[in-house]
Parts: C-alpha cells; sequence; structure tokens
C-alpha cells in the first residue's frame, strides 16, 4: 500500500487541521476552521453553549444537515497533549509526526474524514439529512458530548473516534466510577503522645485490605491508584486521601459495589474512633448496541457497500458515544484507524484515513432506508 491510496485533497485537510495546536479547552481555532470549511460548502453551523461547563474557548461545533435530520455523524476537536511544533512526516504508507510531538491523529483523523467526506457530497448533491457535531474536551470529561443537547428527532448516531480499523466498531464499553476518600483521623507527636492520635495511615492501610483490588468478575474491575497523606516521620498523620476506580458493565452492579465498599471503609474508621468523606461520580456510563438497533444496521449496509466486513467490538475506554447514548442517542464508536493514540508513535495508514473518510461519504450520503 502507497500513499497514492489518499487523495491529494484529503491529505490537504488533514495536514491542515494536524497543523493546529488545540488542546482540551484550547479548541476556538478549530472551530473557526471548520466554520470556514463549512460555510465555504454553503452550509451554516452554530457554536453551542459548551464552553460554560469546559471553560474553554468554544462550545460544540454544530451543523444541522437539510434540517438535521434522524442521526450525527460526530467527531471531537481536541487533542490531549500540544501538537506545537508538529512535523509531519510522509512515509511510504503513513503519516506521522518525527517522533518528538503526537500526531493530533486522535481526532483529527476523524475530524478530516468527515469534512473531506462532506465536500465530496455537496459536489455529487446526494447529501442526506443529518447532523455533525464536533465536540470540546472529549480528552478530559467529555463536556461537550455531556453538555450537547440533541434535537429530539435525532435518533441515532456514529462518533468517529477509535483506534481500531476502519470497518471495526465499538458496539459496547464498560462504565467508569470515579472516587475520592478522605480519611480523618487525628494527629499528635509520634514520640511523645502518640496514644493522644488516631493514625490515618493505619486506619487506611486496614481498610484497604478490604478493598477488592483487581479485576473483580468478568465485566468489572476495581482500583486504588493515588494515595496521599502524612507530613512528617514523627506526626501521627490525620489525614489520607485515596482515589480510585471502578469499572463494570453493569451501572447497578457499579452502585452496588461502591455502596459495600464505602461502607466497609466506614466500619473499619468507625473502629479507630476515625471518619471518612467520600465522594463518587460516573465518569461515564457503560453501553450495549445490539445488531438490530439503528447505528448498526445502517453502519453494517454502508461498510459493506465500500467493501468492509463490519465487526463489533466491546471497549473498556468512554467516548462521546458514551454521553450520546445516555441521553438516549444509540451511537457507535467507528474505527478510524488513529495508532497509537496520545503518543508521540501517532500514525495513521493512507489507506485507512481513505476508506474511514469513504465511510464518512455513505453515510452522508446514504439514507437507512
Ligand atoms: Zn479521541
Amino acid at each position: 500500500m502507497n500513499n497514492r491510496v489518499l487523495d491529494e485533497r484529503l491529505k490537504q485537510i488533514f495536514t491542515e487541521l494536524t497543523s493546529i495546536d488545540a488542546t482540551s479547552g484550547n479548541e476556538a481555532p478549530v472551530a473557526s476552521y471548520i466554520k470556514n470549511f463549512v460555510n465555504r460548502l454553503g452550509l451554516e453551523v452554530f457554536i453551542d453553549g459548551a464552553s460554560e461547563l469546559s471553560k474553554g474557548s468554544s462550545g460544540n461545533v454544530i451543523v444541522e444537515i437539510l434540517g438535521g435530520g434522524e442521526y450525527l455523524l460526530a467527531s471531537h476537536m481536541d487533542t490531549p497533549r500540544s501538537t506545537a511544533n508538529l512535523k509531519h512526516m510522509f512515509l511510504e504508507d503513513r503519516i506521522t509526526s518525527d517522533g518528538t510531538t503526537p500526531l493530533g491523529v486522535d481526532d483529527r483523523g476523524g475530524l478530516s474524514s468527515i469534512l473531506y467526506a462532506l465536500e465530496r457530497a455537496v459536489a455529487s448533491g446526494n447529501l442526506k439529512p443529518c447532523t455533525l457535531l464536533f465536540t470540546v474536551c472529549e480528552e478530559t470529561t467529555l463536556a461537550g458530548s455531556i453538555y450537547y443537547k440533541p434535537d429530539p428527532r435525532i435518533k441515532y448516531g456514529f462518533v468517529f473516534d477509535s483506534y481500531l480499523k476502519p470497518g471495526n466498531f465499538v458496539s459496547a464499553t464498560c462504565g467508569a466510577i470515579n472516587f475520592e476518600f478522605i480519611i480523618r483521623g487525628v494527629s499528635a507527636h509520634a514520640g511523645i503522645s502518640p496514644e493522644k492520635g488516631i493514625n490515618a495511615i493505619k486506619v487506611a492501610a486496614e481498610a484497604m485490605t478490604r478493598f477488592p483490588f483487581g479485576r473483580v468478575d468478568e465485566v468489572t474491575t476495581a482500583n486504588i491508584g493515588i494515595v496521599r497523606g502524612g507530613t512528617g516521620t514523627n506526626v501521627v498523620c490525620d489525614e489520607v486521601h485515596l482515589t480510585g476506580e471502578l469499572r463494570t458493565d453493569i451501572s447497578s452492579y457499579g452502585e452496588k459495589l461502591m455502596d459495600g465498599i464505602i461502607a466497609d471503609f466506614n466500619e473499619v474508621c468507625a473502629k479507630y474512633g476515625a471518619r471518612m468523606e467520600s465522594k463518587y461520580f460516573w465518569d461515564f456510563s457503560p453501553y450495549n448496541i445490539k445488531e438490530d438497533d439503528l447505528p448498526f444496521v445502517h453502519f453494517s449496509k454502508v461498510a459493506k457497500r465500500v467493501g468492509l466486513t463490519p465487526v463489533p467490538n466491546k471497549s473498556m475506554g468512554g467516548s462521546d458515544a458514551n454521553s450520546l447514548n445516555e441521553k438516549g442517542v444509540k451511537t457507535i464508536n467507528l474505527g478510524v484507524g488513529a495508532q497509537n493514540p496520545h503518543g508521540n508513535d501517532e500514525f495513521i495508514l493512507y489507506e485507512d484515513l481513505q476508506t474511514a473518510s469513504a465511510l464518512a461519504y455513505q453515510l452522508l450520503t446514504t439514507e437507512n432506508k
């Protein structure tokens, strides 16, 4: 495979988009690139109020094509790390950086696939009613997709944001709960009057022996990843912070497990006269799109049309698809082939970029009828 499989125009759009440095919260220059691009094609964009939630420089960019239709195509505008001073390397079969910065292929690969497809679809006159959604802060908090208020007519969607090869898609993910516990004891001099203290480290250590570290069952994992506390070797420690996560496919089980863990920790605290403050929230919720669900059916149709076998995959990570599913917009996350995401060795094969855009073109020009 060589770079002749990549259309020059798609290569140009990808190069322009990856030349913009826009980390999470600093998406405004990408938003304005998209606005100019879309306006030039005779379409309107609007920018929603997602910056209220993300505290960033732009809201989500939304394009309602021919009334907005009943499905959407989405990708995110932010990169997790700066791509300033990016030097593109156009190798025999792929685009990468020179190894000193990320390429920004996550998710400018998805973004350029959609924009190039849009340009072709407008030129062909075959554009169908649908909505384009370009989000902010996917990499940090999913603030863009969490804020997004879909028109009630939008029933399903396609996110272009998976490292999988085109044709593959994420049809199901676990959900993730993030938690933070603060265990408070009583400080005292460790040498002179240790009996006056309650050592939060000791309490935390005992409580943690009850924590179900690792793989809890086939669809659930648990981890405490950060422990902070203590001020000196001669001080009975009065405060320890623990942060961690649970991942599970089943929301109700996640809640139940979390409640059980908090009860265990409180019990150990009570035994020593310590107190605990706890909080947790769903970082993202699980979803599971079935074979007869709209995005699965529609995608299978267009994948076959470009000669691909549609392959559903399960993922242990979250994306904008999780927040869209939570809003009732049944969404799958499509493989774009953005490989080694977030590293300095990010790359995309010409072949994959071209195919991802061919899929976007089919979705923009073929209704699910
Ligand atoms: Zn991404």
